[in-house]
């Protein structure tokens, strides 16, 4: 610590794309015979190996993981007004396609076991809210949430699940690919995800009827007439045969990103050892992560004085604690990406209106409070486990490409802060 470090240094990635030379091979195809539009080999291809990877019966190729949970949200008949339960802790893009549709997200709280959606929460929600009949859940940063317990909770209520795998591709909970739980799920190849086509998506299900509603929608809503027929409203989402090429390169190296990953993580929690953190949890019995993104959460007694606003944060330093405010600093310093946690979307400023149910029920009764309290209630202490997360965690660098003598560097530079 403490010397100046080059603005040349090499940057050291959050996330970013891992090409291998196949990629390329069937964008040339693409273009050599071509097949340049939204039909073509690449497109089939990278649909049916997505099919064979998760064993889900159908994929739809979509221009982005959002069109795909936007049509995933069209499928399940979400109406004007309806409300919809939503995992809380996530890119808000698991959540706006409900908006897209007239639907009115209402958050459920995280757990701390995985950060994902917690079903004690989603139980006491449908107690509030008995009406609701969907239910979008997420698996943060690539690590599955509980999803016996989520199903159980969502079939007593005969509540349909879209499962947002965007993170989570090639991540499996109890043996079954993340993916294969929803009646519509979807995943990502946006250019941070761990297989990307730098753009894209794919909507995945078992039922034939919604795959071939969804290749409809997504190609303008054409009826089988000789010139453009619309009996419904089309959408422009189809994904490109070229950008297909690139994700149907990508798709043979999934296990070998994965693993790589997994080392990252590994050698995080090898390297962290003995500060006051620890990684990001996940059930070790029973799920496989993909270990997308690592990340630590600073122990409650070690965290120093650290208050965010709307848009800029500060934090006062202290002798053996940190914050993430301070770390992240810290690395951006060395030219090296972290990243906060994803902002809960019950604190987002867009959603503030909408509800928020916490294990003991309506946590916006509560949550109002921080309104002058920062992230932390009266007491000092966070109000819901989402906020919590926020307050104390943050995404480590985990790129694929990331050397391990790179990762010491930031494993240094980590420690420095506890200093
Ligand atoms: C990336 C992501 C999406 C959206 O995918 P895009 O392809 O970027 O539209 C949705 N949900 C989560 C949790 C994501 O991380």
């Amino acid at each position: 610590m403490g010397e100046k470090v080059s603005p040349f240094e090499p940057k050291i990635w959050l996330s970013s794309p891992t090409m291998h030379g196949p990629e390329l091979e069937y964008m040339k195809k693409a273009y050599e015979t071509n097949w340049m539009s939204t039909v073509g080999e690449n497109i089939n291809e990278a649909e049916r190996l997505v099919c064979e990877k998760i064993g889900c019966r159908y994929a739809v190729a979509l221009s982005s993981g959002t069109a795909a949970l936007h049509m995933a949200v069209k499928l399940a008949g979400v109406k004007t007004g309806e409300r919809v339960f939503c995992s809380d802790l996530t890119f808000d893009a698991t959540v706006n396609p409900v908006v897209y549709e007239g639907g009115v997200p209402v958050f459920i709280d995280t757990e701390y076991d995985t950060w994902n959606m917690d079903p004690i929460a989603l139980t006491k929600a449908f107690e509030i809210y008995p009406e609701v009949k969907v239910v979008v859940i997420a698996h943060l940063y690539g690590t599955p949430g509980k999803m016996d317990e989520l199903k159980k909770v969502c079939r007593q209520h005969g509540a349909v699940i879209i499962e947002d795998a965007a993170e989570s591709f090639g991540a499996a909970y109890k043996g079954v690919q993340t993916g294969k739980f929803g009646v519509y799920s979807c995943i990502s190849f946006n250019g941070n995800k761990i297989i990307t086509g730098s753009s894209g998506g794919m909507l995945l299900t078992d039922n034939e009827d919604a795959a071939n509603k969804v290749r409809k929608w997504s190609t303008q809503a054409r009826e089988n007439a000789p010139w453009y027929q619309h009996e419904e409203l089309g959408y422009n989402y189809r994904m490109s045969n070229v950008i297909a090429g690139v994700v149907r390169g990508q798709l043979p190296y999934l296990k070998e990103h994965i693993a790589q990953k997994k080392r990252i993580y590994k050698r995080y929690e090898e390297g962290l050892k003995g500060l006051p953190v620890v990684m990001n949890p996940y059930d070790k019995e029973n799920s496989e992560p993909n270990y997308w993104l690592s990340c630590l959460l600073i122990e409650p007694e070690a965290m120093c004085k650290q208050i965010r606003g709307e848009q800029e944060a500060i934090y006062i330093r202290e002798n053996k604690k940190s914050c993430p405010t301070e770390i992240l600093e810290q690395l951006s310093k060395y030219n090296i990406e972290g990243r906060p946690i994803w902002k809960p979307m019950h604190m987002q400023p867009i959603y503030r209106m909408n509800g928020f149910v916490t294990r003991e029920g309506n946590g916006r009764a509560k949550t109002n409070a921080y309104v002058e309290g920062g992230a932390v209630g009266k007491d000092g202490r966070a109000l819901d486990v989402g906020m919590d997360i926020f307050q104390r965690g943050l995404c480590l660098p985990s790129d694929n490409k990331m050397t391990a003598k790179q990762q010491d560097k930031v494993i240094g530079v980590i420690r420095s802060c506890f200093e």
